[in-house]
């Protein structure tokens, strides 16, 4: 049993069962034995693999997008560089990189991250040294600037409640205690005005996942974008609309019982981009229409990019980088599943990539 098993336990039996967000909040955040909080869990070491850890090209396309933004806006200097949940760093690198061919665009740029976890935030300062980041707990706390930013697999770790409906109307799931471990369950019946309208496209046996930290952190993002210009590009896997469980468990890149070990495997649901939009919409920006990354990368040149880079390779080294270009966009790997939304400033020009809203 893990340790924060044992304090979970301690906890349910004292106050009752908990929900699958406060149990996520502490698998993932728990400040002694919280997964993010001890651990740097990328790579073929770690538990799993991120897009800007396959491959560079990944963070050069996004970069690209980024100053296609910030020339359409006027060039607006200085301004904030943003990412929200940076890893190892990896991606706001990459950035940087591409955002070199922009004359006065790197100049002009603040670096500012959002991170949690002290381990990543280490790591953060190694991979960036002699950019001069700084650090931020919390998205409300970005300087008032024009700001360009990237979440990339950040909102997939945010905690979700998760609601069942049953034949007489929805019962939270949560996390309990059964033969001495920690169990799911069900909670009692309960009126939950939010999921009313969720009663026309459900049936009994049907779970509705909600995520209570999400709009207001796109609403923070999107009033300094309304307020003082700038881009959000948000990639994550998920879908238009939540139906379904998809609360999951990864451990040396292989799906695990969630309850098993917390604290030792990374715990994500997909992400609802119709969430987003509504967040980014009521906080005064324009959305663009949610696209597959595959084909945002396309768009933005990556097999050009990727065929630049090739040139300088071979053997071994060219094979893994062909596999790389394949992972990132082929529709059975990653270009399906993972999706790409910005915001953008109302009635502005949409950044580069995107399909044509519906
Ligand atoms: N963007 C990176 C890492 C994704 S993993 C990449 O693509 O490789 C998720 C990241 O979000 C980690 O850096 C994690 O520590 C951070 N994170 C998770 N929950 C957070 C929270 N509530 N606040 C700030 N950072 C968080």
């Amino acid at each position: 049993m893990t340790p924060l098993a044992r304090i979970l336990i301690r906890r349910i039996a004292v106050d009752g069962p908990m929900s699958i967000a406060d149990y996520m909040a502490e698998c993932l955040l728990h400040p002694d034995h919280g997964y993010y909080a001890t651990r740097d869990p990328f790579g073929a070491a770690g538990d799993f693999t991120t897009a800007p850890e396959i491959s560079q090209m990944f963070g050069e396309m996004l970069g690209l997008c980024l100053a296609q933004g910030w020339l359409d806006q006027g060039r607006p200097a200085p301004f904030a560089l943003a990412e929200i949940g940076p890893g190892r760093g990896t991606l706001m690198a990459d950035i940087l990189r591409a955002l070199r061919a922009v004359p006065g665009m790197g100049e002009a740029a603040e670096i500012h991250l959002v991170e949690a976890s002290p381990v990543l935030r280490a790591r953060q300062a190694d991979t960036l040294a002699g950019q001069r980041p700084v650090w931020h707990e919390r998205v409300e706390d970005l300087p008032d600037l024009p700001l360009f930013v990237v979440a990339n697999e950040f909102f997939d770790a945010l905690p979700i409640r998760q609601f069942e409906r049953t034949a007489d109307g929805w019962a939270e799931r949560q996390v309990g205690l059964r033969e001495g471990g920690l169990a799911p369950g069900l909670g009692p019946l309960t009126r939950y005005p939010a999921l009313a309208a969720r009663l026309g496209d459900t049936r009994p046996g049907d779970v509705v996942e909600t995520c209570p930290a999400l709009p207001a952190i796109a609403a923070a993002i999107g009033a300094r974008i309304a307020a003082r210009g700038g881009v959000a590009l948000i990639v994550d896997y998920g879908g238009w609309h939540s139906l379904g469980d998809t609360f999951q468990a990864l451990k040396a890149h292989e799906p695990v019982d969630p309850f098993a070990a917390p604290g030792e495997a990374d715990l994500t649901a997909h992400v609802d981009f119709e969430a987003l939009a509504a967040a980014f919409d009521a906080a005064g920006t324009d959305v663009t229409a949610m696209t597959p990354q595959g084909v945002f990368l396309e768009r933005l040149g990556i097999t050009a990019r990727a065929e630049a880079l090739a040139r300088k390779l071979s053997g071994a080294a060219l094979d893994a980088h062909v596999a790389a270009h394949r992972r990132l966009t082929h529709p059975e790997e990653m270009g399906q599943l993972f999706k790409v939304i910005a915001s953008f400033p109302r009635g502005g020009p949409p950044p580069p990539g995107f399909d044509p809203l519906p």
